[in-house]
């Protein structure tokens, strides 16, 4: 019954999708038609973050003058960047807290290069000065989510073509990655193990949905995929930590997320994407030992309608196996 529709539910965060395969007439539909508009270098507000009027970065690699890789302050920040201090108030029924964190932008130098296409060595310092920069945020003791993430294109939501990420430090444990702590938590009780480490041996040994492996890290679509083409990256080693993985996991890591981002390249036609990394709350270390950190990606090449925005059920156009063979190429 290859192509019958199927009910599926995400082992951890317990989310139901639909797997519709004949809501789509071929998966090469979602291919990019259109060829990716690039930004001129001139007029780019991320060449010379300073001369734009942003003052000295928060962290920069490796100085100043020749620099590769700077965090500095959004210049429009989701949250305030103040000092924070925990304020539960009350506005007649309603619960709110001052939106007060931090907003950074993470710029690397090249002005084409996007994560697949850093050499390897910039990718590894990219992955050092987040480990970096969660290290110094971790020490305000009201901040509890430190959340990494990376827009590219428009359909994806970024507003500057040069190459950027994003890092939300947050008061609050985000609503997904609270699901995904707790659905971790709940299957360590009642089994003794990590649910992701038993994820990964499965997919390893079916490999209908493994799409990339190298001795550190394993790349796979999904069984419940929210998106047609998503993915996921997961160092094999257990660990709770992003910022204290070490250097030769990180390599692993960054050479399957670089493999995965230009599967998506080659066989989608370029197709705007995100990621981001979902690791353990910056708080309470030892509460998290069973979780294991990773990197989710997802191309952008549909939108929600009414169904998906009103029942939270995503409607999956193609079969993660299917997915999964497509980028193996
Ligand atoms: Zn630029
Ligand atoms: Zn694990």
């Amino acid at each position: 019954m290859a192509n019958t529709s199927e009910l599926r539910q995400d082992l951890v965060s317990g989310d139901w999708v639909v797997i519709a395969p004949k809501r789509a007439q071929r998966p090469d539909q979602f291919k990019r038609k259109e060829k990716r508009k690039i930004a001129p270098i001139k007029g780019c507000l991320f060449e010379d973050p300073q001369k734009n009027g942003n003052g000295d970065p928060i962290l920069v690699y490796p100085d100043l003058k020749k620099w590769k890789i700077q965090i500095i302050p959004n210049k429009y920040p989701v949250l305030a960047h103040r000092n924070i201090r925990p304020r539960i108030n009350l506005k007649g029924i309603y619960n709110f807290e001052n939106g007060e964190g931090f907003h950074d932008i993470v710029i690397t130098r090249n002005h084409y290069k996007n994560f697949a296409h850093l050499d390897k060595k910039t990718a590894l310092e990219l992955f050092k000065i987040f480990q970096k920069r969660e290290k110094m945020v971790a020490k305000n003791k009201y901040l509890k989510y430190f959340f990494i993430f990376h827009n590219w294109g428009q359909k994806a939501g970024a507003s500057i073509f040069h190459p950027h990420y994003q890092i939300l430090s947050l008061p609050i444990i985000p609503p997904d990655v609270a699901r995904s702590l707790e659905g971790s938590a709940r299957f360590y009780k009642s089994h003794k193990k990590c649910v992701h480490c038993e994820m990964e041996e499965f997919e390893l040994e079916s490999k209908k949905r493994l799409v990339y492996k190298n001795k550190d890290a394993i790349v796979f679509t999904p069984f419940a995929s929210k998106e047609p083409f998503e993915l996921r990256v997961f160092p094999r080693k257990h660990l709770p930590y992003f910022e204290n993985t070490d250097e030769k996991t990180l390599k692993g890591i960054i050479d399957a997320l670089q493999k995965s981002l230009l599967k998506l390249e080659k066989n989608l036609g370029d197709p705007d994407y995100i990621f981001f990394i979902h690791t353990a709350p910056l708080q309470n270390k030892k509460k998290y030992t069973h979780y294991h950190w990773h990197i989710e990606i997802q191309p952008k090449i549909r939108f929600f309608g009414g169904f998906e925005v009103g029942t939270g059920i995503d409607i999956t156009m193609v079969k993660p196996e299917q997915a999964a063979k497509i980028l193996r190429g």
